[in-house]
């Protein structure tokens, strides 16, 4: 499958003049950055993604996105905001191959008390690699004329004004190691996890932020295959999740684009799973159900095994910082970057975009005034970032070796109250929908509050109380 690029993404450094168009720069050319250069399309007449990884006709695992090798799960409110930013989307990902999930029928989980109910509703959202959803994105945007990207330029640092209190631009390397500024009104870093925006800030004289982590020491190891059995499997997407707090081995398995699958191995609290084929079985077979074992054990693997271990959630709390400098702003996985089992970085980096769209439509001329806007729209991000910081971060906490700040008194009695949610889910259609509502955060976790999930609750509960011998 090839996607091909309009030319525009050799772009020509001798034509990016400030002074007579109005500019923004994005750094990143991944989901956060791609989305954020949307919305600047709104507002500036041009806008540059500089990336400094090449893209390569096909959607491809590439070298600065090292999670590209392993299964990428879009959420449902993620999808309605993509397809938001660029209608028609998901009829063209389906056009390339990608799958339609309903995410009661077509989905397998296991959550450690038994299998989820299987039926049809309206829970829909695309399956694909996150390479053809990315390079899908990347070759809308690039057909608006206002949007550039140059390749292979990697931002070193920031330009500033001679008080340091404004932006005003980036320093790049090209592949010859030659170092070239480039200005404009709005600098955005969306350059993911690794991001240096701390270091960059703290090079004009600015503290870092206060900077939290919840690490449960959660590996991932991925192999692709060509095809696996459709009687074994009878699903598009299966989790098979760990159970706190010994059960520490899951897994997760995607269908992609050409009836690929991707089958990712998980291990919490340092069991991490291998890289080699041997033993990539060998920890399939010990999971508490033998269905990922049974569906690989004969099918021939397309890829060798990618290992991941950089899980932590790692927050970056920019909006507390007293002092920063105008015109720069940080967004994506560079701000908040969770544990990727809960599936929440892409859809988190749309919510994101939307609130830079809603930070932009208040300031009255973006192109000429952008003075105070940096803190209200890190402010903004920070809102937008909490609910699902919260629900990776006390999921995380249920496992005995989790490193971090322990949760509020309130987090906790919440993550109590969704382990009982769960519990019924594997008896209980309904409970199931309302439950994957929130997790694809289509719905607030107060719906949960729903009298008849109390009311399946606090029966099991009694129950259970009932068959207590007293004497
Ligand atoms: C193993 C794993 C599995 C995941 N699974 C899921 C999932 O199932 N669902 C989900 O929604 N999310 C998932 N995520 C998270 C998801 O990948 C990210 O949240 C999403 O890609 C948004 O990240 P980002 O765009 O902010 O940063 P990234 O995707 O990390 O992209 C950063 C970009 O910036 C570029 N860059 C970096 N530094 C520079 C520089 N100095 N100059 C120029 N360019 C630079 C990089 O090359 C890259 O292109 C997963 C993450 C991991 C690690």
């Amino acid at each position: 499958m090839v996607i091909s690029h309009p030319s525009k993404l050799t772009f020509q450094i001798e034509n990016w003049s400030y002074r007579n168009t109005s500019q923004a720069i994005v750094i990143g050319g991944s989901i956060a950055g791609l989305l954020a250069a949307r919305v600047l399309s709104n507002y500036f007449e041009r806008v540059l993604i500089l990336e400094r990884d090449r893209f390569s006709a096909n959607p491809q695992p590439r070298q600065g996105i090292p999670q590209s090798y392993h299964p990428h799960v879009l959420l449902i409110q993620g999808q309605q905001i993509l397809e938001q930013f660029f209608p028609g989307l998901t009829v063209q990902l389906a056009e390339q191959g990608a799958l339609t999930v309903d995410w009661s029928a077509d989905f397998r989980w296991h959550l450690g008390a038994g299998w989820a109910p299987r039926f049809p509703s309206d829970l829909m959202s695309t399956a694909c690699t996150r390479n053809l959803l990315e390079a899908t994105i990347r070759q809308r945007l690039v057909a608006d004329p206002c949007v550039e990207i140059l390749e292979a330029h990697q931002v070193q640092g920031l330009l500033a004004d001679a008080s340091y209190s404004q932006v005003t631009g980036v320093r790049v390397q090209n592949a010859q190691k030659q170092s070239i500024e480039l200005r404009a009104q709005l600098v955005v870093d969306a350059s993911g996890r690794g991001s240096k925006a701390t270091k960059w800030l703290s090079q004009l004289g600015y503290d870092a932020p206060e900077e939290a982590t919840v690490k449960s020491f959660l590996g991932y190891s991925t192999c692709w295959y060509e095809s696996l059995s459709d009687e074994v499997l009878n699903c598009k997407m299966l989790y098979l999740m760990p159970k706190p707090p010994y059960q520490s081995r899951g897994a997760v398995m995607q269908k992609t684009e050409q009836g690929r699958w991707l089958v990712n191995l998980i291990g919490v609290g340092k069991d991490y799973p291998p890289t080699d084929h041997a033993g990539f079985l060998d920890f399939a077979q010990s999971m508490h159900d033998p269905i990922v074992y049974e569906s690989i054990r004969d099918a021939r693997p397309l890829s060798s095994i990618y290992g991941y271990q950089r899980t932590e959630n790692r927050c970056r709390h920019y909006e507390r910082l007293d002092r920063r400098p105008d015109n720069f702003i940080i967004t994506g996985d560079a701000v908040c970057a969770f544990n990727p089992v809960y599936g929440q970085g892409m859809t988190t980096a749309a919510r994101g975009a939307i609130a830079l769209e809603q930070s932009l439509r208040q300031v009255q001329n973006p192109q000429l005034n952008l003075k105070g806007f940096a803190k209200r729209f890190q402010k903004k991000l920070a809102q937008v970032n909490t609910l699902p910081w919260m629900m990776a971060t006390s999921d995380d906490f249920r496992w005995p070796d989790t490193e971090g700040k322990q949760p509020n008194l309130t987090t906790r009695l919440i993550q109590n109250y969704l382990v009982e949610v769960q519990r019924e889910v594997p008896n209980n259609k309904f409970v199931f929908k309302k439950l994957a509502e929130v997790i694809h955060l289509i719905n607030s976790p107060t719906s949960l509050l729903h009298p008849q999930i109390i009311g399946r609750i606090l029966y099991q509960k009694l129950n259970l109380l009932n068959k207590v011998d007293f004497n």
